[in-house]
């Protein structure tokens, strides 16, 4: 039989043999807790022949449960090491790309119903579940640190608000999965983590996430101002330019960006249309 992955002493076993400590520069923290990897991979209802995106397999806790319920699965892994590794485990049964997830297509590692999974790394989590909501998977099940899975619920009003969750509201429902604590990993992690779903929607707003993108950018870049200052500050408009985008979009100047919902930002954002546009230039290509 084939040794169960998450299993402390089969971690520990086979990072020895690969001369390898866990790297804390690429957030390798293993699960070693195997019913809470059952949670994750049920959460993606896998039927036989699914396609299943993983980011960062690690020793392969996750992908050795997608793979026993057939799932289809392409995994993304940076380190050398962990890919000779899971190459030799899984043999055929898995497709591995050796990449950067950052650099990654992850649309087009989906496909059209592809569904994605990832106790994803701590240092680039933020990045990572943009690229995640911007691909739209079928489904998706994500291993956070509490702060930022908190970040993508947060209602309006709350300080924890900001744009990726405005990104996460347009894109998909959020829904708690499941608490996890640092015993449950090797080496344990400082911070406490949880486990989201994310299940894709219709976005409530009838614009591009490109054409909303600067308007958010610019409410949490001045997220201590006022949207009357930040709208001058942000995109150079006059005063009265910015009061009167505001009046339009029926939102009080007063107000801060993280008192707004996201309809309210597909108000202004369609009020203002281009004079966004010389920011857009400035924000590259990433989705927040
Ligand atoms: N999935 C495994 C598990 O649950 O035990 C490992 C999770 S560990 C928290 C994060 C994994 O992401 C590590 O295997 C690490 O090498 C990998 N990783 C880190 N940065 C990455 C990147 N930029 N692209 C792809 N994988 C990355």
């Amino acid at each position: 039989m084939e040794p169960k992955l998450t299993s402390p002493s089969v971690v520990r076993e086979l990072l020895a043999g690969l001369g390898a400590q866990p790297l804390k520069r690429l957030g390798q923290n293993f699960l070693v807790d195997y019913n809470l990897r059952e949670r994750i991979v049920a959460g993606l209802e896998i039927v036989p022949g699914d396609r299943v995106v993983e980011i960062g397999p690690g020793l392969g806790a996750i992908t050795q449960g997608l793979i026993e319920r057939g799932g289809d699965v392409h995994a993304i892994e940076i380190d050398r090491a962990l890919a000779a590794h899971l190459r030799a485990f899984f043999g055929p049964r898995l497709h591995l790309c050796e990449a950067d997830a950052l650099t990654v297509d992850i649309g087009s590692l989906l496909g059209p119903s592809g569904k994605l999974v990832g106790n994803l790394p701590y240092y680039i989590s933020t990045a990572l579940v943009a690229a995640v909501l911007a691909a739209r998977p079928a489904l998706a099940v994500l291993m956070l640190q509490s702060e930022v899975a908190d970040r993508l619920k947060a209602p309006p009003g709350s300080s924890e608000r900001g744009a990726l969750t405005l990104l996460r509201e347009y894109a998909a429902d959020v829904e708690p999965w499941a608490r996890a604590n640092p015993a449950q990993f090797y080496p344990p992690p400082k911070v406490s983590s949880q486990v989201i779903r994310l299940v894709p929607h219709v976005p409530p707003v009838a614009l591009a996430w490109s054409a909303l993108r600067p308007v958010v950018a610019v409410a949490f870049r001045y997220r201590r101002k006022t949207l009357a200052r930040a709208l001058r500050e942000g995109f150079g408009l006059a005063p009265a330019e910015a009061a009167a985008a505001l009046e339009k979009a029926s939102i009080d100047p007063q107000r801060r960006g993280e008192t707004l919902t996201l309809i309210e930002f597909g108000r202004l954002a369609a009020g203002l249309g281009e004079r966004t546009e010389a920011l857009a230039g400035d924000l590259g290509d990433a989705p927040i």
